[in-house]
């Protein structure tokens, strides 16, 4: 890998050039249309566990997922297939059906139940190691105590819920008595919310705190944690820009933003009308291999891998939610025929039809896409004649292009992203 792109510097393979582009590539930059801030510097101990050169890397890494998720904002669902009791070899990540993510919004746990995510954060240091330990006995306690205050030191949301709790105390000791007081700890107002008409506490660059015993109005965020113990656990979109930080503390050490829709390309030429970084073209980006530059997720291993499906899950849904708005111009009225038959069917078991959704050929392991590859392969033979040999490949992880590349430490199956450009290679 020793081209570089002109835009962005990313490291390429020499085969990987696209014809009459030069030294510009579409797989980092899009031909140097995406330009995202650098990540800020990492805090040094949290980088020397991810470069392997802290005493504790590799229990780091065996566990990776666990240390991320304890301390993660967020949990994230999905239902996972676990092949590590069924075969031995390489670690795999995968999942079945769809990824959901949740955030409890109560600022205290329930009655007999132990804090958990946000609520650690609100929570003293001891209290919440004692909590991540006793829920994942297997983890390292020096190693938890390290990332907690890494976290609590850098992280906006950390801080955020130790202003809460700062805000709680103070207001405690100004009243004097033990009551209960409404207050709310908003993430991301959605817009619209004027902050000189409403009655915020405090605030900083992700969430205000408000009080709702000064008037009526009360403002609109996409999350509100509010100080109860009644446990709410809500759905946080995919398209909020905290999900990524929320989910992932370990890629996203300061708590910035991941992904939202207002990241704007860089226009490149007149006929690029596109405003905006897809999804697609940020995670792109961000999976780049570029020299010098301390990439937290390329060395995730395998936080990297469950990252890694969940950026794909997350693109396929954008995909899929894409062909639902625009039916109209997938011309998918023209199944009337379809939909009638579909009508029939229904009255006949006294059912009802509910709203189809055409996914066009051109959306990959669609039913159409299926067929129309059948189609394809039909013709070849009718031109050519039967097969006489069935060829597959294989990718072999000891091929020298993925030996060399592989980051001092990792194995194949832990850069799935090096393994899939080599074999296309
Ligand atoms: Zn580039």
């Amino acid at each position: 890998m020793n081209v570089l792109c002109k835009h962005c510097k990313a490291k390429h393979f020499e085969s990987e050039k696209v014809d009459k582009k030069g030294l510009s590539f579409n797989d980092c930059c899009s031909h140097g249309a995406v330009v995202l801030d650098a990540a800020p510097d990492f805090p040094q101990e949290l980088s020397s566990l991810f470069d392997g050169t802290h005493a504790n890397s590799n229990d780091f890494f065996d566990n990776i997922r666990y240390y991320n998720n304890s301390l993660s904002f967020a949990s994230f669902n999905a239902n996972l297939v676990n092949f590590q009791q069924r075969r031995p070899g390489p670690y795999c990540f995968k999942i079945h059906g769809q990824i959901y993510y949740q955030i409890n919004t109560a600022l205290y746990p329930c009655l007999n139940e132990s804090p958990a995510y946000g609520q650690l954060f609100f929570v003293d240091q001891e209290e919440a190691l004692h909590v991540r330990l006793s829920q994942n006995p297997h983890l390292r306690q020096e190693t938890l105590t390290t990332l907690d205050r890494i976290i609590r030191e850098n992280n906006i949301f950390a801080q955020s819920y130790a202003m809460m709790k700062q805000e709680i105390n103070e207001q405690r000791s100004r009243m004097n008595v033990e009551e209960k007081l409404e207050l709310q700890l908003l993430f991301t107002l959605k817009p619209g919310n004027d902050r000189r008409r409403f009655n915020f506490q405090r605030t900083n660059e992700v969430a205000t705190i408000f009080s709702t015993t000064a008037d009526g109005e009360i403002p609109e965020s996409y999350v509100t944690i509010r100080n109860k113990n009644r446990k709410v656990l809500q759905y946080v979109s995919t398209m909020d820009p905290n999900v990524e930080p929320w989910i992932y503390p370990l890629f996203y050490p300061y708590g910035s933003r991941g992904w939202h829709r207002n990241l704007e390309r860089i226009k490149v030429n007149d006929n690029d009308s596109s405003r905006r970084v897809t999804r697609m073209a940020y995670t792109k980006y961000k999976m780049a291999i570029r020299q010098d530059e301390f990439n937290s997720i390329l060395l995730g291993r395998r936080l990297f891998q469950q990252w890694v499906v969940d950026s794909y899950v997350k693109i396929e849904k954008d995909r899929i939610q894409w062909c639902k708005d625009h039916q109209r111009e997938l011309k998918a009225d023209t199944y009337q025929g379809l939909h009638d038959y579909l009508q029939n069917s229904a009255n006949d078991i006294n059912g009802e039809v509910g709203k189809t959704v055409i996914l066009p050929s051109t959306f990959l392991g669609s039913p159409r896409h299926m067929q129309q590859s059948y189609q394809d392969a039909m013709s070849l033979v009718g031109k050519t004649g039967k097969p006489d040999i069935f060829l597959t490949m294989t990718c072999n992880p000891r091929w020298k292009e993925i030996q060399e590349n592989l980051l001092p430490g990792q194995q194949a199956c832990d850069r799935p992203d090096i393994v899939a450009r080599v074999f296309h290679l």
